[in-house]
């Protein structure tokens, strides 16, 4: 058991608690517990088998916790789990993993519409895309996902195609109406054609009841665990994680692992590989390929291959089908075939062991994976022009992270403890302003009192060649006011900007705050831009062209966000503003000191969108941190 499966077993007991309109407190107390344990740096059933760690001494874990935790690691589950799963349908847990669809929306959609499962939600929007209302509408419109509005839009499928479908098809639900599709009996129709299935297919594939994707900090726990068990026994002489999670996206749907073994070990390795302790399902088993799903509904592969196949297959597997496509289209263009097991000329292998070799012979430098996704990079390979991608050595200070003054459960002091062990030069302490109640926001009091102590810690430390900066995590009021008087902003070594509150405003509104507090004087960045919560919540709408030409004309930054949930910017957006000349700033909004490496997932995002150290003011030095700040050039009193 990892960490994510029992923070996934927490997750659904606050799911359930929260369906079932239970005490807030009690399921927000789930909630914080899933958070813990899925961010613990170490595993935590490793700690209860061994039996030398009390539970209780991490923070935000007490008796009764420590003791259900036990009770999973020993067990596999958690009573008070299934307990309240038996109270409801067995279909409402689907639905939760629906993205975009959490709690609230689950218990709305069971209360006023009965839905129960993916196969009633299905049915309830074909209702709608049938009598193109729903009583309701108006009440759920606002609570409603993105994706189920969007297939009310489903354009084209009006009342009459709809009544086509039902009398020629016996099409009754969206379930239906999948299935016409997979079948390819909806463009053989009067009126459909190839272009309304492509439309229909689209607009299904939003409400496509699957397997939860995985973040990307579950899915390196997962991978992480399961690579270190291969390789203990033995045999093995590379070992690479392919697919999405070596492209580092945001989510991963399922794990790829390539390996190369000893000669005529592959069967031993597939062996021991479904022996894994994980293991719920053995989908299938042969002497060089095997698929397991895990206890938490992970898919994971495993490919043995030949040593002079291995590039080949890597660079298969991880993808992107379209940056393979190009690829196979350029080695087309040199009279080679390039597939999982090399590049051939004719049957004679050219190329295969390595990647580097296969780009090579194509005429491209080796592009990293992060780069994989069509997005322009092979044509740059090609001409020598990939950028120099950031690292995560290249990191020298974070700027986002909250202690226990606010909603954080660390001290400064733990916090700059665990910086300096990373070998930080700076962090920025940013809790947040008074507006954000729930986690007891600063107000101007309590945030000098907090400058002050952090006055007193980097006067003792001075020559220690690290440094606590005065900051806060202020909140962009809905006026678009902001929620702390100009004097104290003044007085900030860095302030980041960020909107918590009214996000469902008009995209004028929202916009007119963003570009309002880039443009502030003392406002030195926008916070997780989009306030996008990966696969919970999509990003505000808002005029992100404007941000990105208010922030080059001022010289505010954009934070790439890369706490897991959050991963803010998105790597495409990230990759626009670099175009409109934005420079950036990459921060954890770690909310303990385990969470500071959660660094190398904005670094990933980082990556992803193509960005270089230059790109990014944390990779300065301190001085040149704070010269390159806005308030820099307004005479900050922050500086020293
Ligand atoms: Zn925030």
């Amino acid at each position: 058991m990892q960490n994510p499966d029992i923070a996934r077993l927490f997750d659904e007991v606050a799911d359930l608690l929260e369906i079932q309109d239970a005490n807030p407190f009690r399921v927000r107390a789930y909630r914080n517990a899933a958070r813990t344990i899925r961010d613990f740096p170490e595993p935590i059933a490793d700690l209860v088998r061994a039996g030398t760690k009390d539970l209780t001494d991490i923070a935000g874990i007490g008796d009764d916790l420590a003791e259900k935790i036990t009770d999973i690691v020993t067990t596999g589950e958690l009573p008070l789990r299934k307990q309240l799963a038996s109270k409801l349908p067995a279909g409402l847990l689907d639905l939760l993993r629906i993205s975009g669809l959490g709690p609230k929306r689950v218990k709305l959609l069971y209360k006023k519409l009965k839905v129960k499962s993916g196969d009633d939600l299905a049915e309830k929007i074909t209702d709608i895309v049938t009598t193109g209302e729903l009583p309701l509408r108006k009440q759920l419109a606002s609570k409603l996902p993105a994706g189920l509005l969007d297939l009310l839009r489903i354009s084209g499928l009006g009342p009459k195609r709809v009544k086509l479908l039902y009398k020629k098809l016996k099409v009754k639900s969206a379930a239906d109406l999948a299935k016409a599709l997979e079948a390819g009996k909806i463009q053989k129709l009067k009126g459909f054609g190839p272009k309304m299935e492509e439309k229909i297919r689209v607009g299904l594939g939003q409400v496509h009841v699957g397997e939860r994707r995985l973040l990307l900090n579950e899915a390196e726990t997962q991978a992480t665990a399961i690579v270190a068990y291969l390789e203990a026994g033995g045999g093995l002489r590379q070992i690479e994680v392919a697919g999405s999670y070596r492209r580092r996206r945001e989510t991963v749907g399922d794990l790829d692992i390539v390996v190369t073994s000893e000669r005529e070990s592959s069967a031993k390795v597939m062996d021991r590989f479904v022996a894994y302790g994980d293991v719920a399902e053995i989908i299938s088993k042969g002497e060089t390929r095997a698929t397991v799903k895990l206890r938490g509904g992970l898919q994971v592969d495993l490919r043995a291959v030949e040593p002079d196949a291995y590039g080949a297959a890597l660079l298969y597997f991880t993808g992107s089908k379209a940056h393979n496509i190009e690829l196979r289209k350029i080695a087309q263009e040199k009279s080679y075939k390039l597939n999982e097991y090399g590049l051939f000329k004719g049957t004679r292998r050219a190329a295969g062991k390595t990647e580097q070799e296969i780009y090579a012979k194509l005429g491209l430098e080796w592009i990293p994976p992060e780069l994989r996704e069509a997005r322009g990079e092979v044509a740059l390979a090609r001409e020598h022009r990939l950028p120099n991608l950031v690292d995560v050595a290249d990191i020298r200070g974070d700027l986002q992270m909250h202690t226990s003054a606010t909603d954080g459960k660390g001290t400064i002091e733990d916090m700059a403890h665990a910086a300096r062990a990373l070998g930080y030069q700076y962090i920025a302490i940013t809790d947040h302003s008074k507006r954000v109640t729930m986690a007891l926001g600063l107000d101007t009091k309590r945030l000098r009192e907090q400058w002050r102590a952090i006055d007193e810690l980097n006067a003792h430390s001075r020559g220690g060649g690290f440094t606590i900066l005065k900051s806060v995590e202020l909140d962009i009021l809905e006026s678009g006011k902001l929620d702390l008087p100009d004097d104290v902003l003044a007085e900030a070594d860095y302030v980041v900007a960020t909107i918590h509150y009214g996000i469902n405003q008009t995209e004028k509104e929202l916009t007119r705050r963003l570009v309002g507090a880039a443009e502030h004087e003392w406002v030195d960045a926008i916070g997780h831009p989009t306030g996008r919560l990966v696969g919970k919540r999509e990003p505000y709408a808002f005029d992100f062209e404007a941000l990105c030409r208010a922030c080059t004309a001022t010289g505010c930054l954009l934070e790439l966000n890369g706490h897991p949930e959050r991963m803010d910017l998105p790597d495409t957006l990230a990759a626009a503003a670099k175009q409109h000349g934005v420079r950036f700033v990459l921060s954890t909004d770690s909310h303990q000191p385990g969470n500071l490496p959660f660094m190398k997932y904005a670094v990933y995002l980082a990556r992803r969108a193509g960005l270089e150290a230059g790109d990014i003011l944390n990779t300065r030095s301190l001085e040149e941190f704070r010269a390159a700040l806005k308030r820099a050039a307004r005479g900050g009193k922050g500086r020293q």
